[in-house]
């Protein structure tokens, strides 16, 4: 009998073949969701999206964009609080 949490889809499954030479299934964490503005909602690029685990083994300069806000607003949004931060510096 399969185990239950083997029948829901919330693991990915990936064939993987063994030094025997026999194809297994594997059970495997999903990647979560690509990361959103914080402001506006849209899709972050150049955030890879993995687990936890195999984050750790990103170099720290792949893991977010290396600048102010990186990682939490898009470039859009970033221009925008920078230049409402800077004028409200003025006054
Ligand atoms: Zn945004």
């Amino acid at each position: 009998m399969v185990q239950g949490s083997r029948k829901s889809r919330t693991l990915r499954r990936a064939h993987r073949r063994t030094p025997g030479g026999k194809t297994v299934l594997c059970f495997k964490r999903r990647n979560p969701n690509s990361a959103k503005c914080s402001r506006c909602g849209a899709k972050l690029s150049g955030i890879p999206r993995k687990i936890p685990l195999k984050f750790k083994n990103i170099p720290k300069t792949k893991r977010n964009p290396a600048r102010p806000y990186g990682g939490n607003l898009c470039s859009k949004c970033t221009r925008q609080v920078l230049i409402e931060k800077a004028r409200s510096e003025e006054e």
